[in-house]
């Protein structure tokens, strides 16, 4: 029977909960347990996918193609588990299903409440998504008492009360410092535990947040107030790297009331690959600096899996990477030169909209025509063949048909058949894409042998990455590429997924978002071989 891990918020957000429940799923795993995690978002949009990415952060890609919470990438980074779109859900589809269910006329003209089918709807997905497991981590977001919320937690006290001691509730929270009085205060934890148990729930153990050491008499304190063990207080302290959580939470004892109350024996995780990695963000022997040509700079966030898959590709390479941030658009009046010459690698990532464009083609410009190590990804692909057909093939016209919708040579362009593929509704956003209607998900990729694609994959003849992107690369001026010096190294039923130059040291160009399978103990291969050739390029510069 799945035992169950409710990990809940309180106070306010942004306190970790993602990475606090990643944490304890990884050290689950590591136990050799069976293990998953689920997000369930309290806000009504059904999926994120048309959220701006300034508002929430980045939107990650499943492999089956859900538009998912970027929390979803914390769990299969920290768990090395490949998660589907049943492993996050808002109340925007709970509440589609069941109305979809009551036109269809299944519940025989009863009337249709929160309670019970709303919160039956819950928990027949939380069961769904903890099927043949021996533990599901599911995250509530949001903070406790937020009216969004409501439903969830009335779910979660019924699956309790149903359970017992296989559901297990950890609530995070803060412990504020204030400096004045230089004093940590535990009266938000207590309040936010009493509007729990308001709500019927009872915390099995509390994850406490702060700056700093929490004192043994005041976790004591906490637990008598808010009626949990004093063995399931535990302090979550910030750290520099938040893959350092679950070995500080091991430390701390977080394992043992969790191994009590779901009659497990003592749970003992290996830690040795993960310690050793850990050592070695915290503490790398090298540095290489990598030009990240982005366009969201104001909200990092939105870049999220990218930047951690660089992070777990130099973490292998024992090498800090440093990433100086380059903002497309005013670098489009910048000397590239003078930006660009100190840099190891330039990194131009996925991206949407016109805004800051020509900036990205200048960096590429610069990269291809002084032998930088250089990385596009997908808009960055794209971005790289408009610059090649300007610069190389001196088609000065050349454009995708995002930027430039009646362009006369469309270099990048639509094809249909990617187009309303899943009947959905055209959503437009501020941001420009499109509900419903982009190539998502994991595709086959073939790769031509001896390419650099092909000695990063190890000799892989196919590779499977996700995709998340409208416009494609246009067949059309392949040849003209070709002839040139472009080598197309990865392709899928015709389409141009890959790329790299033949007169360069390392210039590869990926259609497809290879940062979406990069995780700490297994990284993305592609992206391990662009720092890797950073290194080397550095090392003989
Ligand atoms: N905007 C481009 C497209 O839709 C690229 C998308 C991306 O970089 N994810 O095809």
């Amino acid at each position: 029977m799945t035992n169950y891990i409710v990990v809940t918020g309180g106070v306010l957000s942004s306190l970790g909960k993602g990475v606090t429940s990643a944490s304890v799923a990884a050290l689950l795993r590591n136990s050799s347990l069976k293990v998953s995690m689920l997000k369930i978002d309290p806000y009504i949009n059904v999926d994120p996918g048309t959220m701006s990415p300034l508002e929430h952060g980045e939107v990650f890609v499943t492999a089956d193609g859900g538009e998912t919470d970027l929390d979803l990438g914390h769990y299969e980074r920290f768990i090395d588990a490949t998660l589907s779109k049943r492993n996050n859900f808002t109340t925007g589809q709970v509440y589609q299903t069941v109305i979809e269910k009551e036109r269809r006329g299944d519940y025989l003209g009863k009337t249709i409440q929160v309670v019970p089918h709303i919160t039956d709807e819950i928990i027949r997905r939380i069961k769904a998504a903890g099927k043949d497991l021996d533990a599901l981590v599911v995250e509530l977001g949001g903070t406790v008492g937020d009216i969004e919320g409501l439903p969830f937690y009335e779910a979660i006290r019924q699956l309790k009360h149903r359970l017992k001691s296989k559901v297990f509730n950890i609530h995070v929270t803060l412990v504020p410092y204030l400096a004045v009085a230089d004093e940590l205060k535990t009266k938000p934890t207590q309040h936010s535990v009493q509007e729990l148990r308001r709500i019927g729930i009872a915390p099995d153990m509390l994850v406490l947040r702060s700056e700093k050491p929490i004192p043994k008499e005041m976790k004591r304190k906490l637990s008598e107030a808010c009626d949990v063990e004093a063995d399931s207080v535990i302090e979550a302290i910030d750290a520099k790297s938040v893959y350092e959580m679950p070995l500080k939470f091991y430390e701390d004892g977080l394992l043992k009331p969790i191994a009590k109350s779901f009659e497990l024996s003592d749970l003992k995780p290996d830690l040795r690959e993960w310690k050793k990695l850990v050592k070695r963000i915290l503490e790398p022997s090298r540095e290489v600096v990598v030009a990240f040509v982005g366009k969201y700079l104001e909200l990092k966030e939105s870049y999220k899996s990218l930047l951690e898959a660089l992070i777990h590709a130099g973490a292998h390479n024992d090498a800090k990477v440093k990433l100086k941030w380059i903002d497309s658009e005013a670098f489009e009046s910048e000397d590239a030169q003078k930006t660009l010459e100190k840099c190891d690698a330039v990194l131009v990532p996925g991206g949407f909209g016109s805004r800051g464009v020509e900036g990205k083609i200048k960096a590429i410009k610069y990269a291809r025509e002084n032998g930088k190590v250089f990385l596009g990804i997908c808009l960055g692909l794209q971005l790289a063949l408009i610059e090649f057909a300007r610069n190389k093939l001196h088609i000065k016209n050349a454009d995708s048909q995002e930027f430039n919708a009646n362009t006369t040579e469309p270099i990048v362009y639509l094809i249909d058949e990617f187009i309303d593929q899943s009947g959905g509704k055209q959503i437009r956003t501020h941001q420009g894409p499109l509900g419903g209607t982009m190539r998502l998900g994991e595709y086959e990729c073939n790769v031509k042998a001896g390419t650099r694609l092909a000695k990063a994959y190890g000799g892989a003849e196919k590779i499977y990455e996700r995709h998340r992107h409208r416009y494609e690369a246009n067949g059309k001026y392949r040849e003209a590429c070709e002839e040139a010096g472009l080598i197309v190294s990865g392709e899928a039923k015709g389409l141009i997924e890959a790329i790299e130059l033949r007169d360069h040291p390392w210039f590869v160009a990926v259609q497809f978002h290879p940062e979406f399978t990069s995780r700490l103990q297994n990284p993305n291969r592609a992206i391990l071989a662009f720092i890797e050739n950073a290194l080397k390029q550095k090392s003989s510069a």
